[in-house]
């Protein structure tokens, strides 16, 4: 009996597909799979060339009828988030991965399947190897794209001749991927001047029950942040007149993700009078009040928790200290600050207050600040650093990563969409994306790239549930073969 797997179509892509599947390839372990992909280029005598991270390029001369043609750069990553379920009997670091197929989907028993992207990976060999008509084709194959994209960072364009890009990595057949937000990382410090041992009582305030999210992609969705809410709790308790000190605050978990809980304690100091516990548990009431209607629709489990605690060997910041974090907290902008012009319902410049942390020396924030142009980056960076300034801290910029432009006049995208409407019969969604992608980079090593990003469906990613759409390939790989045959652009 034949293996199912032998009869999915198209036959080549999923020949190396199985290939590429049964060598171990996690982000940071990719040798192997650089090693192979090294050594198919040079047993079929073509240009090859693997770089010291382990990325690898490989071309291939045009067709006889395709001399005059555009050459066409592919692109997609070797590495895959590398997941198992507890029982399962695959260890994706050490295994090949035990395909199998169910109701049109193509899956990994107990583990990721690694689609993405090697979906991209099967695409570029099936080119590479097979006899089709085709331009001079680059494929390029980088390594850890899932882990900070070092491969792309890392690449070397200086022998990449052509000027259209398509990227296969996109997850979402129809939909033609043509720009991607550049972010750029930016602490605030803020000097932690401390007074103490005190002792009296320290009260406890927690932001919670919020739904978080990626602070890329989640940003439109306008949801609160942990970390901007308790500022305003931590103003409104001021505005009430009271003068407490910060003894610790901490927010969130990671930069690119929205924060959904923190937790504060302060400490007043001097006489303690009966009506301070109550009045600030009123406020911290009202403030509550005040959020749950202001996100109805949007959160729909904001809470506030309140406690006091009896404790001596307190140890609070000073006023200036407290009124540092407090203030940067409600001046600082935060969520979406633009909208893109060129199109419709998509975020152009963000920002998120990811952590609040309290160090021995300081309270840091840490914020994530993403543009997909390069303007609106360097605009947000400008007025967060400011409002750090102003309030007296320290802004430190790191972590600066390219951004990929919608280009008005594309070519490719042109293209593109004119063959995929002859090739679907509607129209493909143009988006870009308010994330981070291989592309940005690129185009900011080669100026005058072209990319287009477009991929098959594939279904929960970076989940031991991944599942590639079967059929989905086969239409996107007619679609790839349309475009790079095209003979009218
Ligand atoms: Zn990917």
């Amino acid at each position: 009996m034949g293996n199912i797997l032998d009869t999915l179509e198209p036959k080549d892509v999923y020949k190396f597909f199985r290939e590429i599947s049964a060598i171990p390839r996690p982000s940071y372990h990719t040798e192997k799979i650089s090693e192979y992909l090294e050594r198919f280029g040079l047993e079929r005598g073509l240009y090859t060339r693997r770089d010291d991270l382990g990325n690898v390029v490989i071309k291939k001369e045009a067709s006889e009828g395709f001399k005059d043609k555009e050459t066409v750069i592919l692109q997609g990553h070797m590495d895959m988030v590398a997941v198992k379920t507890p029982d399962s009997a695959v260890d994706p670091y050490k295994d090949g991965l035990d395909l199998q197929v169910e109701d049109g989907y193509l899956y990994a028993k107990g583990t990721s399947l690694g689609a993405d992207d090697g979906i991209a990976v099967a695409f570029m060999l099936a080119l590479l190897d097979g006899d089709y008509e085709l331009p001079k084709l680059e494929c390029i194959f980088t390594v850890e794209e899932e882990v900070g994209m070092d491969g792309a960072l890392g690449l070397d364009m200086s022998d990449i001749e052509g000027k259209e890009l398509i990227n296969i990595d996109s997850e979402v057949e129809g939909i033609l991927t043509l720009g991607c937000a550049g972010g750029i990382r930016l602490n605030g410090k803020f000097r932690r001047e401390r007074t103490g041992p005190n002792t009296g009582k320290v009260y406890y305030i927690g932001v919670r029950g919020l739904k978080g999210g990626h602070s890329g992609m989640m940003i439109h969705l306008g949801r609160a942040n942990s970390n901007i809410l308790m500022g305003r709790v931590l103003k409104s308790i001021k505005d009430a007149g009271i003068d407490y000190r910060l003894v610790h605050i901490e927010g969130g978990e990671k930069d690119n993700a929205i924060s959904l809980s923190t937790t504060a304690s302060i400490y007043v100091p001097g006489v303690e009078y009966d009506w301070l516990q109550a009045k600030i548990e009123s406020t911290v009431k009202e403030c509550e009040l005040k959020f749950i209607s202001e996100y109805t629709g949007i959160e729909d489990g904001i809470k506030i928790e309140f406690c006091a605690q009896d404790e001596d060997d307190i140890t609070c910041m000073s006023r200036k200290s407290t009124d540092m974090v407090v203030d940067f907290l409600n001046t600082t902008p935060d969520g979406v600050i633009k909208m893109s012009d060129d199109l419709p319902d998509m975020v152009e410049t963000s920002l998120n207050i990811g952590t609040i942390v309290t160090e021995d020396d300081y309270v840091v924030t840490d914020q994530l600040l993403r543009s997909n142009a390069k303007a609106g980056k360097k605009e947000i960076l400008d007025v967060v650093s400011k409002c750090i300034q102003d309030v007296g801290g320290e802004a430190v910029v790191f972590g600066d990563c390219p951004n990929w432009e919608y280009r008005k006049d594309s070519p490719l995208r042109e293209k593109m969409v004119r063959i995929f409407k002859e090739e679907y019969g509607y129209e493909p969604k143009l988006e870009v994306v308010h994330a981070g992608l291989e592309c940005g980079i690129f185009c900011d090593k080669k100026e005058d790239l072209d990319p287009v990003s477009i991929g098959p469906n594939i279904l929960d990613i970076h989940t031991v549930k991944e599942k590639l759409d079967i059929e989905s390939v086969n239409r996107t790989w007619k679609y790839l073969l349309k475009i790079l045959q095209d003979v009218e652009g």
